[in-house]
């Protein structure tokens, strides 16, 4: 006899558990298959907790490393870091949340089911590995099972010395030498934490610029400061070949010129980006549409068998380019989750989600590039402000990078914003909520930025849209 739930939820990262906390939340008998040991998923476990933890030890680090600056002695022996506390610090960290979902887990009454799940039909679950169970969903399925980093053809990832994410941030000693392959969020993010650590770090990136979905001012400036931070990058370029031995690997990279470079590196890693977790779901069994291994959902997250929807890194819309970001999944599952509830749901507008890149320089985006705003047909405004003109920027030391803004000539609409420099992950959110709330510049140089504050480089780059920035 198949236990029944109004809602079961396969898999509880960002997309599954915030999906089933809105169901709970809204009266709706909610279980959670999750097979992992710990709740949270990529984001938690693998992602952008435990990457971030490590980025705030290369900042702390940063920040000894020229205490003399700050005025502050540490004596005269080298400033080191110990990686053994570094992972103690950040297993702890993550621990510490996965342990608040199964709080929130508890508080909600929602049923965690460790264990495997697959699809058996007419509302059918069947957890056929760990807590084995026979579970019927009355009202929805929530497929929430995610991604895994993916390979690359003829690069063998041995999980040693070729490695990918999952691996690199459980290194327990600092690498002499890494090479990473794709320059992403999650491969520049790495890039900022190893040169921290004193690693040396080559990139190498298939297509022409650094973070190439970011607006490519942002890329040029991150490229500038990689450089002047010591990171060497190869863009326009490929690894044509990568040997793993006992202690190193030798790589081949064929450059923009055509040449072959060969280099002998401790690591390499391979951020080549996430493909969809399906296998053993039996999506295909069951009649769910799958495109290039994505679930095909529609805008409010309907697969395409009724009693089935999908959430999350897992999915398509059809379009290029469904986001693979925490914050995304997360907004799916809610909206998901409210209309399975019976409240009324709207699509999101994918123009609107926040990227953020915590390399260093950070990086914050929302909405198009200037590129993007010119293939739209816009008749495009720029404005752009430096950070290193501001008071903070100067007492913080932190003067690279700047803001920039796309607008509409025509009605003053903000179509993107654009930053790379201090707290742009931050700053971002005010961005974010202007485009929301599809402000034009006019609001945006009226809306009063506090003195000083890396923010007044928002309100600056409004004002320079018009022509009229104060401070340059
Ligand atoms: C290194 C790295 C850094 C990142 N940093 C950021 C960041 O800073 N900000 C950001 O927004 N995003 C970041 N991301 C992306 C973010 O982690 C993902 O977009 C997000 O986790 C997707 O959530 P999800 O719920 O769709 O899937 P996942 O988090 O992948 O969760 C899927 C869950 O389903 C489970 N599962 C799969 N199949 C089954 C099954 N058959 N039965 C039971 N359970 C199953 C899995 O075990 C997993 O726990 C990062 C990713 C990586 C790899």
């Amino acid at each position: 006899m198949a236990e029944e739930y109004d809602v079961i939820v396969i898999g509880a990262g960002t997309g599954g558990y915030v999906a089933a906390i809105r169901a709970a939340q809204l009266g709706l008998k909610t279980a959670v298959v999750e097979k992992q040991k710990a709740l949270g998923g990529t984001c938690l476990l693998w992602g952008c907790i435990p990457t971030k933890a490590l980025l705030e030890h290369a900042h702390a680090f940063k920040i000894a490393q020229h205490a003399k600056d700050w005025g502050i002695s540490l004596g005269s022996a080298a400033v080191t870091i110990d990686m053994g506390q570094v992972q103690a610090r950040k297993d702890r960290v993550v621990t510490g949340l996965t342990k608040g979902v199964e709080f929130l887990f508890k508080k909600n009454k929602i049923d965690w089911i460790k264990g495997t799940a697959r699809l058996t039909g007419d509302g059918g679950v069947d957890v056929f590995e760990g807590d084995q169970r026979t579970l019927r969903a009355r009202k929805e399925i929530i497929v929430a099972t995610g991604s895994a980093p993916r390979g690359v053809p003829g690069i063998e990832i041995d999980r040693k010395r070729i490695i990918t994410s999952d691996e690199a941030i459980g290194l327990r000693e600092i690498p002499k030498t890494i090479v990473i392959m794709g320059s992403g969020a999650v491969g520049v993010e790495f890039a900022s934490i190893f040169n921290r650590f004193g690693s040396d770090v080559t990139i190498v990136e298939l297509l022409p610029r650094l973070v190439p979905v970011e607006d490519e001012a942002v890329s040029a400036e991150l490229e500038k400061s990689f450089r002047k931070q010591g990171i060497t990058s190869h863009t326009g370029a490929r690894v044509t070949a990568a040997k793993a031995g006992a202690d190193a690997v030798d790589v081949d990279v064929l450059l923009a010129d055509g040449t072959t470079k060969k280099i002998q590196t401790d690591y390499l890693l391979v951020a080549t980006g996430r493909g969809p977790v399906t296998t053993g779901l039996n999506a295909e069994g069951v009649g769910l549409q799958i495109e290039k291994g994505y679930i095909k959902v529609d805008s409010l997250f309907r697969t395409s068998v009724p009693g089935i929807s999908a959430v999350g890194d897992v999915i398509t819309l059809g379009t290029p380019g469904h986001p693979q970001l925490a914050h995304v999944s997360s907004a799916e599952g809610i909206i998901t989750a409210e209309r399975i509830a019976g409240q009324e749901s709207r699509p999101i507008n994918y123009d609107h989600v926040p990227g953020c890149t915590y390399c260093d320089p950070e990086i914050g985006s929302v909405g198009l590039t200037e590129a993007e705003a010119k293939a739209r047909g816009y008749d495009v405004r720029i404005g752009t402000f430096p950070f290193g003109i501001l008071g903070r920027a100067k007492m913080a030391q932190e003067t690279d990078g700047f803001v920039k803004i796309v607008a509409d000539r025509k009605y003053d609409e903000l179509l993107g914003i654009h930053m790379i420099g201090p707290r742009s992950t931050e700053l971002v959110a005010e961005a974010t909520v202007a485009l929301q709330m599809e402000s034009t510049v006019e609001e945006l140089i009226r809306t009063i930025h506090a003195h000083p504050t890396f923010a007044e480089a928002v309100g600056e780059a409004a004002h320079a849209t018009h022509g009229a920035a104060i401070h340059s």
